[in-house]
């Protein structure tokens, strides 16, 4: 048996409340679905949640929901999951990219002004692999051009800047409920905002445009069909991984200290490696570890990829960070952009190694991977 890069926690209250759901006969956006956006908007200390299929999903919707479209412009961090600049593709705008800094490995607030346009509409705010972005500033540069900022919390279940959860900052927040995430549902996502009329877009855009405030006075008759005055999508999240996503939330407080546990004895036993760059735990206060990632300092792409196979070979699974989008086949073509455009983004990529880290991974396990690193650095 080797070691996997992650290993999602279910046990018998997911199949119960799975179950519940079957047996009830109501197996799509019903009760169930409303109670998991209960729960999460609760967490989040937040007016309103609004569950979809995926983060891709909740980050599409966002965009569509501030009326961002083409014509538009939206800041991105040039290190990140590929979605978060996907979706502005998905409406017709186009993206800006913006270098990141190489100790957070989030977006480096002092080069967003620079990109700013008088296109530019909205600030996608990353908090990659559970570090919280910059918010203070990335707010501050916002309200000085007007322009709305989106979280993508796809990594950052529980993450807490200046002690406040990330997620309502900005306008909307986005999370994902993906295997790889801190909790799952399979495949899922959610919507958080306090803004009622964000909100009563966002359900009307996941739910094929069905209107939630306009009615006819056939209104719950038998032969109401709803009101259409838009385009809509089905980005809806099925009651039965919300089953999956309720119980999951009962383990988050257990699966949050769990990773704290593990991401301490990686950085006891890495943080006196020359050749590691490892995360920071006395700058990044709130992180919550979704990924565990360091960097090999010399940037020597061969160099990792070495490490990496020499770690496959003892059976231990690892991956890179992230990419750096900014040299995506698609993003050169479109945006005209040049390798070395993004330099630090392109470190990351070719330096970064994501450790295993699971619930109750041992100390003998994280032994074997530090040992196999020491050993190929
Ligand atoms: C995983 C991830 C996403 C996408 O989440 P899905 O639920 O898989 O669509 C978006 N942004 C970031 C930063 C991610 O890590």
């Amino acid at each position: 048996m080797g070691i996997p890069i992650t290993k999602p926690f279910f046990d018998e209250e997911e199949l119960r409340k799975v179950k519940e759901v079957l047996d009830s006969g109501w197996v799509t956006q019903g009760p169930v679905t409303a109670e998991f956006e209960n729960i999460f908007s609760q967490y989040q200390d937040c007016q309103y949640a609004v569950a979809v299929s995926s983060c891709t999903a909740a980050l599409h919707l966002a965009l569509l929901a501030l009326g961002i479209g083409k014509g538009d412009e939206v800041i991105v961090p040039a290190f990140t999951w590929i979605t978060s600049a996907s979706c502005v593709e998905y409406v017709g705008a186009d993206v800006k990219f913006v270098d990141i800094e190489k100790e957070s490995m989030n977006i480096d607030v002092s080069m967003i002004e620079p990109a700013i346009t008088e296109r530019t509409k909205a600030i996608i705010a990353v908090h990659l692999f559970g570090n919280p972005a910059k918010m203070d500033e990335i707010m501050a540069i916002a309200e000085k051009y007007h322009l709305y900022v989106i979280e993508d919390c796809a990594c950052a279940i529980g993450t807490a800047y200046k002690g406040r959860k990330v997620g309502t900052t900005g306008k909307i927040g986005c999370f994902s409920f993906h295997p790889r995430k801190t909790i799952t549902t399979g495949e899922g996502g959610m919507c958080v905002t306090n803004d009622k009329q964000l909100y009563n877009r966002l359900q009307q855009l996941r739910n094929h445009g069905a209107s939630v405030t306009k009615r006819t006075a056939e209104y719950k008759k038998p032969y109401y069909m709803g009101v259409y005055d838009e385009v809509g999508y089905n980005l809806r999240l099925s009651d039965i991984q919300a089953a999956v996503g309720v119980a999951q939330f009962g383990k988050l407080p257990m699966l949050l200290n769990d990773r704290r546990r593990c991401a301490a004895y990686y950085l006891k036993k890495l943080s006196g490696i020359r050749a590691l760059i490892v995360p920071d735990d006395r700058v990044h206060i709130g992180h919550t570890y979704q990924a565990f990632v360091v960097l090999l300092r010399s940037g020597d792409r061969n160099k990792r990829n070495a490490i990496m196979d020499a770690m496959a070979s003892a059976g231990i699974q690892s991956r890179p960070g992230t990419i750096a989008i900014t040299r995506t086949e698609f993003n050169r073509k479109k945006y005209n952009l040049d390798y070395g455009q993004f330099p630090v983004a392109e470190y990351c990529e070719d330096s970064s190694i994501t450790l295993p880290i699971y619930l109750h991974m041992s100390m003998e396990d994280m032994d074997k991977v530090v040992d196999i690193m020491i050993r190929n650095i």
